[in-house]
């Protein structure tokens, strides 16, 4: 059996489509939604995310305005800008670049975002919100793989699903989405006893550690729905052989690096029935999301 490939790249696209006539629809009503941006520091990783951001935001005719700051920026600094950013009309959502430098407060700078710019949904009053079901903005990762399993109509009430991370940015707000959904849950971190046992329960399996390559096929049960939410740059030669497909595995040798996830698809596939592919599966998703949250955020504006 090879699983079916759940193309993130494409539903992300439509996504975006949907989104044009309510762009539309604000730009009659003389509004132009805005996105903020805050990118501190030169991790390059940081800065090709913001660049795919503001693209995808300009395509669709949003405008995007990034502050770049020094890497030595203070927190007092980086809160000058979203408090900008946070009284300005034009600026309708602000997104603030994950991870900042150790020396920048991140709690401190992200609990003065306005929670009603707040796309991201990282502000403790969007949180409260999602874990009551009542979200105003669900965090982009998970929401946008709530979005791939609907639209390939992948049942999740009534299913077990084991998520693999408990960061605020993925893991949290995906069991917590899942569980809305009717899901039977399962969150499991690096103290879980026997993770293989735990995620071969799983119907749907979400991996979002940050280890490359790290789910494997005793890991998942034969037909599940596996989501990879990894982006974890290699370099080993012997790791990119092991992972990446002969056109891939040309292309880490002329670049040297290659970006894959936390799931071996290679083996995983020959087990699951669909799996998220990396690159052109979570990520472009978690874009068109910050898009759609982007929009919403500068539609409640207009009609506050
Ligand atoms: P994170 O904050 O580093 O959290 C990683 C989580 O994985 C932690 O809860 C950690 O457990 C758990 N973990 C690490 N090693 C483990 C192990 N060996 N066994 C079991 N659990 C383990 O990372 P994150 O921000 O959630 O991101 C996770 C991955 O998703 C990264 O590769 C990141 O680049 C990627 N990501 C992708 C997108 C996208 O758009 N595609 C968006 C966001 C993140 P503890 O809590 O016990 O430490």
């Amino acid at each position: 059996m090879s699983a079916l490939v759940l193309d993130g790249t494409a539903t992300a696209r439509a996504i975006r489509e949907e989104l044009r006539g309510a762009v539309e629809a604000l730009a009659g009503r003389g509004v132009r939604p805005g996105l903020g941006v805050v990118l501190v520091g030169e991790d390059p990783a940081s800065a090709v995310y913001v660049g795919s951001k503001t693209r995808a935001c300009e395509h669709l005719g949003i405008l995007s305005e990034t502050r770049r700051m020094a890497a030595t920026a203070a927190t007092d600094e980086v809160a000058a800008v979203v408090e900008e950013y946070n009284r300005r009309r034009d600026i309708h959502a602000v997104l603030v670049q994950l991870p900042l430098p150790p020396q920048v407060d991140a709690t401190r700078v992200l609990d003065l975002l306005d929670p009603a710019k707040d796309v991201d949904g990282f502000h403790p009053d969007n949180v409260g919100r999602l874990v009551q079901k009542r979200a105003r903005f669900v965090p982009c990762t998970p929401a946008g793989i709530m979005e791939l399993l609907a639209r390939h109509e992948i049942p999740v009430a009534g299913r077990r699903a084991v998520v693999i991370g408990r960061s605020d940015i993925v893991g949290k707000p995906m069991a917590l989405l899942l569980m809305h959904a009717d899901a039977t849950v399962t969150v499991c971190h690096s103290r879980t006893g026997d993770l293989p046992g735990v995620c071969r329960e799983a119907d749907i399996l979400v991996a979002a550690m940050g280890r490359a390559g790290f789910v494997r096929a005793g890991h998942v049960k034969p037909g599940a729905v596996v989501i990879d939410v990894g982006m974890n740059r290699i370099t080993d030669p012997h790791q990119a052989r092991d992972m990446l497909v002969p056109e891939r595995l040309a292309e880490f040798e002329k670049r040297g690096h290659a970006l894959v996830g936390d799931v071996h698809a290679p083996s995983v596939r020959e087990v699951a029935s669909a799996l998220t592919p990396v690159p052109g599966g979570v990520g472009p998703l978690t874009i068109a999301m910050l898009l759609k949250n982007t929009v919403r955020a500068a539609a409640a504006a207009v009609t506050e």
